[in-house]
């Protein structure tokens, strides 16, 4: 029989895994303190645990579901390729901020969303990650970097995480449990590019509505948008903003809404008037990340220049509505936002 993989169960889950083995519950918190505080991932080296439960979890428990294939460093950020039991790549970005890291993890091989602009989505969607694939991303670069502290992690690497929600929230759970990683809630952000069924689940869900929600925009007008996310023809704009004007939010917390501004496409002035007139009279409510296209050879768009993107920013400063420019970190080694794509492993050292 397959072994099962240990990182796939919440500790409520592991706790009734474990129970059925005929171990105290207690068991598995000690287990999931090693995995999670020490990032042990060998049973042999947890001494709290006698030899004969040693020899039992290790009969039916695996740690890694992913082979850690490359990583490729730049500066500013490092990209890790990983190999899935079934043969597909799974990519992280582990970011260098000034004063933190920031990983970016994966939650889908592939993505169906077919935005024009993203590398990710031009071989479609192969899979969904399950839960264990996506913690052991975080697992296995906490073991690489050994005592640096990661302290934000963003789903913005390939996939719509919301496409996959049950090992998207598990994951979410591991995160956030006192007894798992402890990550803070304010720390961890769920991109999406607007699934409006998922965003109001995501609302009355006790672990979910707790983590930032950032939603993908990229366009103001229905029309352009489903032109540029073909999956949004049934998830409108106007139903979309209306979702997120009532969304439950925590205390102090804001909805990001990210803009991949791209040449001659939605980057006029015009274009941010429009946006501006989206969150009407919600500035408090919305931040918006201005993201300048990261280019790829395979996408027919570039990124605006300089002074376009700052004459955008102009009106939204205007409107009083807060907005950054996010540069992508991670363009050199194509870890950058729209940019992950398997194909990339054999190009993945050349310089753009
Ligand atoms: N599927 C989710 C999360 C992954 S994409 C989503 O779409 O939100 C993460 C972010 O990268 C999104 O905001 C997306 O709009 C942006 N992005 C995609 N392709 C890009 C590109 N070529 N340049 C810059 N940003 C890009
Ligand atoms: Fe999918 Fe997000 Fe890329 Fe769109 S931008 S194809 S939703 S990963």
């Amino acid at each position: 029989m397959m072994k099962k993989l240990i990182t796939n169960y919440t500790l409520s889950e592991l706790k009734e895994e474990f129970e059925k083995l005929g171990l105290e519950p207690y068991r598995a918190k000690q287990v999931f303190r090693w995995i999670y505080k020490k990032f042990v991932t060998d049973f042999d080296r947890m001494t709290d645990l006698s030899k004969d439960h040693r020899r039992l979890l290790n009969e039916k428990f695996d740690f890694h579901p992913l082979k850690k294939l490359e990583k490729v460093e730049a500066p500013d950020a490092t990209k890790y390729l990983f190999q899935t039991y079934d043969g597909h790549i799974v990519e992280t970005v582990l970011i260098k901020e000034r004063d933190h890291l920031t990983l970016c993890v994966s939650s889908q091989i592939g993505c169906a969303v077919g935005c024009t602009f993203c590398a990710t989505a031009l071989d479609g969607l192969k899979r969904n990650l399950i839960t264990a694939e996506i913690i052991d991303q975080y697992i296995q670069v906490k073991q690489d970097i050994g005592e640096e502290k990661i302290r934000n992690v963003v789903f913005m690497g390939m996939g719509e995480p919301l496409a996959n929600y049950e090992n998207v929230r598990k994951a979410v759970e591991i995160m956030i449990s006192p007894e798992g990683i402890d990550l803070s809630k304010r720390r961890i952000t769920i991109s999406t590019s607007g699934i409006l069924s998922q965003i109001k689940r995501m609302a009355q869900d006790p672990v979910m509505r707790e983590v930032n929600l950032a939603v993908s925009l990229n366009a103001v007008t229905q029309k352009q948008r489903e032109k540029l996310m073909p999956l949004t023809k049934t998830n409108t704009l106007e139903e979309l903003m209306e979702v997120l004007k009532n969304y439950p939010l925590p205390k102090y917390r804001r909805i990001t809404l990210e803009y991949v501004l791209i040449k001659g496409v939605n980057d006029t002035p015009k274009h941010a008037e429009l946006l501006a007139k989206l969150i009407g009279k919600h500035k408090k409510r919305f931040k918006v990340n201005l993201i300048p296209f990261n280019p790829d050879p395979n996408l027919p768009y570039e990124r605006p220049s300089l002074t376009d993107i700052m004459k955008f920013q102009k009106v939204l400063w205007k409107h009083g509505i807060s907005n950054f420019v996010r540069f992508s970190k991670g363009v050199e080694v194509f870890g950058a936002c729209g940019q992950l794509r398997v194909k990339r492993v054999n190009i993945s050292l050349v310089k753009i």
